[in-house]
């Protein structure tokens, strides 16, 4: 499955925030199969309003969500490529992840020491960036050494690979993220598989005070008005109102939302930006049994969907039933979109959309 790492400086609120994650996966353990929690992994249900339009609609007895994985990474601190705190450790922790949710502190709180001294979020992202970075910059050092000479030797690959590896480190060292490094589309793969910390796609996750979950304060601003340069991200949360609705049952939730004047759980928030941090899209199939959401890569074609299914509908697929989800919503279901000429019949390379509800054909 797909991995959101949370990061972040000591005393930004991580624990907290992981902790809700896990004890609103919990709470969703009795509705939701398959929820497995490890101590720093934990697997949420990716809220989604469309299941339960669907779920009406086609009358299913049971909904089931996709899920996402989020790991808590901690003992980042300055020097961390140095081998500070848990340094390695931390890093190779990063490596496993497809995408990052960088924790930044926007609280004030005299009684929770900062470890920079004071409030500067924009300032405590860039410290973590900066070891992320120079971790990069040391492991590509070393192994472009080594690909030089093959390169010298005349080695196509290695050519073109030592390409794509200075160019990352061109812009690290000016001190850019290798996220930023201009590539092809073919390169995509090769870039991947440097396996480089400052590649994985970032969001920035503003922890502020109770009074300012609806709103965000001026440090948040901050970090959104940063984001919005860069091209990335930002979410404002409390992690201490998450946690207390973490807790709730579900019915009291309503209620206290209001009171903190939030229209939906800030986690629900922050899991549907992950989701689309790593690119993913959801397609559904609905039946009697169950409304199933799917969770698969943007761009990806029909057979390959079906797989995440099951792998013998990938290998025998034939082709794809398929209905948009406003169609299946707007003529109440597979039958009615169906008399209104909405389902369509896609070979091999459909690129599957967001939302689609597909009922895959195949040979065994
Ligand atoms: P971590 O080191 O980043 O995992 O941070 P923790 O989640 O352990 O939080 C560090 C301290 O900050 C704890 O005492 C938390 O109770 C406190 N804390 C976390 N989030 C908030 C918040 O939104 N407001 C306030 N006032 N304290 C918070």
């Amino acid at each position: 499955g797909f991995k959101c790492g949370i990061v972040g400086l000591p005393n930004v609120g991580k624990s907290t925030l992981f902790n809700a994650l896990t004890q609103t996966a919990a709470a969703q353990a009795a509705n939701y199969p398959f929820c497995t929690i490890e101590p720093n992994v934990g697997e949420v249900a990716v809220p989604d309003p469309r299941l339960d339009e669907l779920a009406r609609h086609g009358k299913s007895a049971q909904i089931i969500p996709t899920r996402l994985t989020f790991v808590d990474i901690a003992g980042l601190v300055r020097g961390a490529s140095k081998g500070e705190g848990l340094g390695n450790q931390f890093l190779a922790n990063i490596r496993e992840v497809d995408a990052i949710a960088h924790v930044v502190r926007c609280f004030e709180d005299d009684d929770v020491t900062h470890v920079e001294g004071k409030i500067d979020p924009v300032a405590d992202i860039e410290t973590i960036e900066t070891e992320l970075m120079l971790a990069d910059l040391d492991s590509l050092e070393k192994r472009v050494v080594a690909l030089e000479k093959k390169a010298k030797g005349g080695d196509k690959d290695s050519k073109e690979l030592l390409d794509l590896m200075m160019r990352a480190l061109v812009l690290l060292r000016e001190g850019k993220p290798a996220r930023l490094v201009e590539r092809r589309p073919e390169e995509e793969k090769a870039f991947a598989g440097l396996g480089l910390l400052s590649s994985k796609p970032v969001l920035y996750v503003c922890n502020v005070e109770e009074g300012s979950a609806a709103t965000g304060n001026s440090a948040s601003a901050k970090v959104a008005q940063r984001a919005k340069e860069e091209g990335e991200r930002s979410v404002v949360i409390s992690a201490k109102i998450e946690s207390e609705i973490a807790v709730l049952p579900l019915d009291e939730r309503k209620d206290y939302l209001d009171a903190v004047g939030l229209t939906e759980p800030g986690l629900d928030r922050l899991i549907r930006e992950g989701y689309a941090l790593l690119g993913l899209i959801t397609y559904f199939t609905v039946g009697p049994k169950e409304t199933r959401a799917w969770t698969i890569t943007a761009g990806t074609k029909a057979p390959a969907a079906a797989g995440v299914i099951h792998t013998d509908f990938e290998k025998g697929f034939i082709r794809a039933e398929t209905i948009a989800y406003a169609d299946f919503v707007a003529h109440g279901g597979e039958a009615g979109a169906r008399e209104a000429g909405k389902l369509r019949l896609e070979g091999k390379d459909y690129v599957v959309a967001d939302g689609d509800v597909m009922h895959f054909r195949f040979a065994n």
